[in-house]
């Protein structure tokens, strides 16, 4: 069994600015950077909204620099998954090995409820970590359509980041899926730039909120295409059109961009049964926009008579940072930023005590 002073959960810009900012600090913090490091942006090409390169930056370049870079301080960066936790007493207990009854696949394919059982097996081994403080940045993923030609055309004119890849899309012709908040905020960043934004909706009205699809409606370049389904995304290099079924009729339509804006997954299941989620399963802290995080928030207020450390969940010294708590923006630079305050944030919890 080995101690660390902070455990760090997760590899995506959160992960590894709060790693570098807590090996500054001299915390030799422990990141489980997971067996494929690198989150999200590990399948991003040109990362042109990254303040600092002028010219772009390749995704996976971009995250074996900061993945360099932390190591560069002292951080000890572990390619390996972290199966359980237990956060109900310090230190904290990390799991990384299965045992030999549970198989990976058996694990990974686990449904919420099965995991929960699964990781009581798992805490009945000895842990192989303990940590004083865990960072908890493991990220969200975007939920797909799971229709043909989404995956062959992912970076090819398929896209789950508008407001990333929509300066590619001046003069095209683009297509929208989804009818959330998400999907309306990418027909806005889509509008600057492209000639026509279609919304394909699977429903006749949207679950946005009122204002944001009164500013997208009202916008000449915006169509709706109500009840209407993508069957296939199509093309030889690049995505060329679209196969949709609108009212039960079904047809090809051309397409330049297809954004596809059907919600995100925290990922959170090995966190279920140990610390709060709010009804997205989205981690909670005093910072978050959310009923719970102002009841968390209110809480710390009444407990210590001010809002310490804003990146912290319901478990005191476990914090949270990046897209698993993030429901709103979502972007490199803005998970980069909480990481360095959930570091901080650890930092200061654990000088206090
Ligand atoms: P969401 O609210 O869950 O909306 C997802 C949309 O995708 C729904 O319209 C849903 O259709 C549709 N959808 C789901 N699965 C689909 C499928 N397989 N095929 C076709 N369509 C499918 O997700 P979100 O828009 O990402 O928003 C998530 C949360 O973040 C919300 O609370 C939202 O308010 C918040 N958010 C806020 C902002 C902001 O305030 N600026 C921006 C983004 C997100 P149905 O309607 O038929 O279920």
């Amino acid at each position: 069994m080995t101690h660390t002073k902070l455990a760090i959960i997760g590899s995506g810009p959160s992960g590894y600015t709060a790693a570098i900012y807590a090996a500054r600090a001299m915390l030799q913090p422990v990141l489980f950077a997971g067996i494929q490091s690198g989150g999200q942006l590990m399948n991003t090409t040109d990362i042109e909204n990254y303040p600092g390169f002028k010219d772009g930056v390749d995704g996976p370049q971009l995250m074996l620099t900061m993945r360099e870079q932390a190591q560069r301080f002292g951080s000890d960066i572990q390619d390996k998954y972290v199966v359980a936790v237990d956060f109900s007493q310090r230190p904290f207990k990390l799991w990384t090995t299965l045992p030999s009854s549970i198989p990976f696949d058996v694990y990974e394919k686990a449904k919420p409820a099965e995991r929960v059982e699964l990781m009581k097996t798992i805490r009945t081994q000895e842990p192989e970590w303990t940590a004083d403080s865990a960072i908890i940045s493991t990220g969200a993923t975007s939920i797909m359509l799971g229709v043909p030609g989404e995956d062959l055309f992912w970076g090819r004119g398929v896209s789950t980041c508008a407001v990333c890849d929509a300066a590619f899309y001046k003069e095209k012709n683009t297509y929208v899926i989804g009818g959330g908040d998400s999907a309306m905020e990418d027909t806005l960043a889509l509008i600057k730039f492209a000639k026509s934004v279609t919304i394909l909706h699977r429903r006749d009205a949207f679950r946005a909120s009122k204002i944001m699809q009164d500013r997208v409606l009202k916008h000449p370049k915006v169509k709706v295409k109500w009840n209407t389904v993508v069957e296939e995304v199509l093309g030889s290099q690049q995505v060329e059109k679209i196969r949709i079924k609108e009212n039960g009729v079904v047809s090809e339509v051309p397409a330049d961009g297809v954004f596809i804006a059907i919600g995100h997954t925290p990922q959170t299941s090995i966190f279920q049964d140990q610390i709060q989620l709010d009804e997205h399963g989205y981690l909670v802290t005093r910072q978050s926009a959310s009923k719970v995080g102002l009841e968390l928030a209110e809480k710390a207020i009444n407990d210590k008579g001010l809002l310490d450390f804003p990146s912290m969940t319901s478990v005191e010294g476990v914090f949270g940072a990046g897209d698993v708590v993030d429901v709103r923006y979502k972007q490199a630079v803005t998970a980069a930023g909480q990481g360095c305050a959930a570091a901080l944030d650890a930092e200061r919890w654990l000088e206090a005590r």
